[in-house]
């Protein structure tokens, strides 16, 4: 089959001939339709992640099962699926409570620890292959829907995390990027009473407007957390969720906080920072973590989607031998919104 192999650590992707995978017990092969092309892919394809090569990134996948290994009950050949990003097993304590990205036995990611969907077929346990909802039309929006077990799904578990209500403004930390967009869509579609978009690139902001945001804030020009007291009359925003996660994004996110405030951190730089205890405790401010969905959340934002609450933005579809100058605009910041790789 053909792939977009990345052969070491920063370099660019090359188009190769590699052998079709072949399904082990308890594995399928799907043929790839489209994978999504975020910044946490070209993470990897820039050398920022440990990797071993020759590797075929990407995870955000929409396909369909042509082959299924020994014990593979739960597909079938022509099923559309997507999958889910984590290599997990099962069966551990948290996988048990439906907390999987904390599994025990945590295998890697799809497109690091083993090949993923930049390429004509990807070969995975079948039980991280997820069904597209039935009925829906995902030839025609492939990559639309390959976004959605990243793009939606991440969104989703933050709301979740994070307890949004309507009563709650909410602004997001990197509003222009890939997940930031997003983000803003879900927090619209959650019916939070404001959400505002905080980004360094000005270009960015009509999108993010047009995704669900009420108000912008240009980080560019400082002062972020006094913009946003500003726009929340003083009394500071009930959730800030930093896809930066810069010393300098962490520190304005939690002083933008208002009593009650709850602070969410994602990927990004992930750069220590510091938190004032006497602010942490006087508002009762939190503090949390999340990290990508479970595979329920999936299943949910897949759902979302189908019912037509939410729409994956993706701005640019490009044949999948393209790969290399998607990544080389991706390192510039040029996307808005998610891009994604057409197979055929
Ligand atoms: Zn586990």
């Amino acid at each position: 089959m053909k792939a977009m192999l990345l052969k070491s650590a920063n370099t660019p992707l090359t188009l190769a001939t590699v052998p079709d995978p072949v399904p082990g017990p308890g594995e399928a092969v799907v043929k790839v339709h489209a994978c999504g092309v975020g910044l946490t892919i070209h993470h990897a394809r820039a050398g920022r992640l440990k990797l071993d090569y020759p590797r075929i990134l990407g995870h955000e996948i929409t396909g369909e099962v042509v082959a299924l290994g020994a014990g593979v009950t739960q597909l079938k050949a022509g099923d559309a699926v997507t999958a889910y990003f984590y290599l997990t097993c099962g069966e551990c304590y948290w996988c048990r409570i439906n907390r999987e990205t904390l599994c025990e036995n945590f295998g890697g990611y799809v497109g690091r620890e083993c090949d993923g969907g930049y390429a004509e077929y990807i070969k995975l346990p079948a039980r991280n292959f997820m069904k597209l909802p039935q009925g829906v039309d995902w030839k025609q929006h492939a990559a639309e829907w390959g976004v959605v077990c990243d793009a939606i799904a991440t969104p989703v578990k933050v709301i979740r995390r994070a307890r949004v209500t309507p009563n709650d403004t909410v602004a997001v930390f990197g509003a222009g990027g890939g997940l930031g967009v997003h983000m803003l869509m879900v927090a619209r579609w959650a019916r939070a009473r404001k959400v505002i978009a905080v980004d360094v690139m000005a270009s960015k902001f009509e999108a993010c407007l047009k995704s669900g945001a009420d108000a912008t804030v240009d980080a560019s020009s400082g002062r972020v957390a006094e913009q946003l007291l500003e726009l929340t009359g003083g009394r500071g925003v009930d959730v800030a969720i930093d896809f930066v996660c810069s010393k300098q994004t962490l520190e304005a996110a939690q002083q933008s906080l208002g009593k009650g405030g709850r602070l969410v951190v994602l990927g990004g730089h992930g750069q220590p920072f510091e938190v004032n205890p006497r602010a942490m405790l006087q508002k009762e401010l939190e503090l949390i973590g999340s990290r990508y969905a479970t595979r329920q959340e999936v299943l949910d934002s897949l759902d979302l989607v189908a019912r037509g609450e939410v729409w994956p933005l993706v701005t640019e579809k490009v044949p999948f031998d393209q790969a290399e100058s998607l990544h080389q605009r991706i390192e510039k910041g040029l996307i808005t919104g998610r891009a994604a790789l057409i197979m055929s």
